[in-house]
């Protein structure tokens, strides 16, 4: 321990921040970083160092190369937490954390051609003035559902907020408890019930609900009967609900309009590639629902969005409510949409065009050449054992969540003292671009399933690098 005064003395000796910046290493710095974060991050290790100098802990000579490494460790952290693509090696197609739907190359297109300059995004080409927003969005959602019209918002949070606001503000809210449901996130129905300043009306019992139930509830306040899809849970058992027909008709007697929050989104019938059977949009349209909220990147693949679907005039409120102007979309977001829509005009090509039902489509049998190809690759690493196994995946996004998808596994992990299977899965993270897989059993799992062809590589690389890592 060096005395206080010889501490304050040491400090005239702490490198200056300029000439710090005029050495060769933070050339190299400078040349990746902007010059403010180098200077912030060359300050913040100079003043830790003060404060270390003060205590007493270190004293002059000062290690100039271990203030660059620790910089450039924090430069490279920061780098980490920028937003950028990533290889899915999960399984979970529709992965919250990871942007839910990877866009169809029709709708990516279509992204960048109104990104990149400007649009009619609100212009009518043929006569010049100002038109709709949404080009043909309407149109094709009403042909895809049978829905009257339909609304364009950020989030199915956002149209479920919107639909409410606008049809039960002031008013009652009926809803069975056993749809009081957290969606993820902390997002929960009975939260955005309140906050669209509605008033929430529990109906039944949690595992059962009779349209007696409902009858019951109904008052003079009463404005909405809502119907939400329990998207990420099931009840089984001693259980009852009333379809969605019924409450329509029971809507219709008394005059309320009845909305169904569908969540997942799906636009067509899944049972056709083997999937479980959800309810579709049209189907909620058909079973006479006035207004149906869905998800624009769940099953339905496209950008994240929320669709409002249903009776003209109720649409048209939502759209004149002055929320919608801070809920509604960019033109991004529309773009990608209407391209998305547009693919499901031919359901024919769906499964090749769509990725989300593209993945989701895909059986063991046709994810094994892919497995293999994986894992041979990655068998002519040294230092590594892998296998091949067959494994459960999930859709993700709360959908079809009592579904495990059959996949095939690879899985890897270190001979003898190589890295530890949490160790490879983070170095993994931090390759570019990042390889997120999962671990289970004691092995670094990857589930082909949501990769790409071109990304059998990437993986490979990564693994190789994270082999590498510390041996140099
Ligand atoms: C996912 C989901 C939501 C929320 O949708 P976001 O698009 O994520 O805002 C709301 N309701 C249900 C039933 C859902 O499944």
């Amino acid at each position: 321990m060096t005395q206080p005064s010889d501490n304050q003395a040491n400090l005239r000796h702490l490198p200056k921040v300029h000439v710090l910046l005029e050495s060769e290493a933070a050339r190299a710095l400078l040349a990746e970083h902007p010059r403010p974060v180098v200077l912030d991050e060359v300050r913040a290790e100079i003043d830790a160092l003060r404060q270390r100098v003060l205590a007493g802990e270190s004293a002059p000579p000062f290690d100039e190369e271990a203030i660059f490494r620790h910089v450039r460790k924090k430069l490279e952290a920061t780098d980490l937490r920028r937003i950028r693509r990533a290889v899915n090696a999960t399984g979970i197609v529709i992965h919250t954390n990871m942007g839910r739907a990877p866009l169809a190359e029709a709708a990516v297109q279509a992204v960048v051609g109104v990104a990149r300059g400007y649009s009619n995004l609100e212009l009518d080409l043929a006569t010049g003035r100002r038109g709709g927003r949404g080009g043909q969005i309407g149109e094709l959602l009403r042909r895809l559902t049978g829905a009257e019209a339909a609304l364009i918002v950020n989030n199915n949070a956002a149209a479920a907020l919107l639909a409410l606001g606008t049809l039960a503000a002031g008013g009652d809210v009926a809803i069975s408890r056993g749809e009081l449901v957290e969606i993820g996130g902390g997002f929960r129905i009975p939260d955005v019930i309140r906050q669209s300043g509605a008033r929430l009306v529990e109906v039944g019992a949690t595992n059962k609900t009779r349209l007696s139930d409902y009858v019951q509830a109904i008052t003079p306040d009463t404005r909405v009967l809502l119907k939400v899809h329990t998207s990420n849970y099931r009840i089984v058992g001693f259980t009852e609900e009333v379809d969605l027909a019924a409450l329509a008709a029971l809507g219709r007697e008394y005059g309320l309009p009845v909305m169904n929050d569908l969540g997942s989104g799906a636009l067509t019938d899944l049972t056709r590639w083997g999937l479980p059977y959800e309810p579709t949009v049209g189907e909620a349209i058909k079973s006479g629902a006035d207004v149906a909220t869905v998800s624009g990147d769940k099953l339905l693949g496209g950008p994240q969005c929320g669709i409002i679907l249903g009776r003209a005039e109720m649409v048209g409120r939502m759209a004149a409510n002055p929320l919608y102007r801070a809920l509604r979309p960019d033109k991004m977001t529309l773009a990608a949409l209407e391209a998305t829509l547009r693919l499901y005009e031919d359901e024919e090509r769906l499964a090749e065009a769509v990725p989300t039902l593209h993945m989701l489509s895909r059986t063991r049998e046709n994810l094994t050449p892919r497995a293999r190809r994986l894992r041979n690759a990655l068998a002519k690493l040294p230092g590594l054992e892998t296998r091949l196994r067959d494994g459960a995946g999930y859709t993700g996004g709360g959908a079809l969540p009592a579904h495990p998808l059959p996949t095939k596994w690879v899985q890897v992990r270190s001979l003898g003292d190589g890295p530890s299977v949490d160790e490879l899965a983070a170095r993994l993270r931090r390759h570019d671009p990042p390889v997120v897989g999962m671990v289970s059993d004691g092995w670094l799992t990857l589930d082909v399933r949501t990769v790409r062809g071109d990304e059998v590589g990437v993986i490979v690389a990564a693994v190789r690098e994270a082999f590498g890592e510390g041996k140099a």
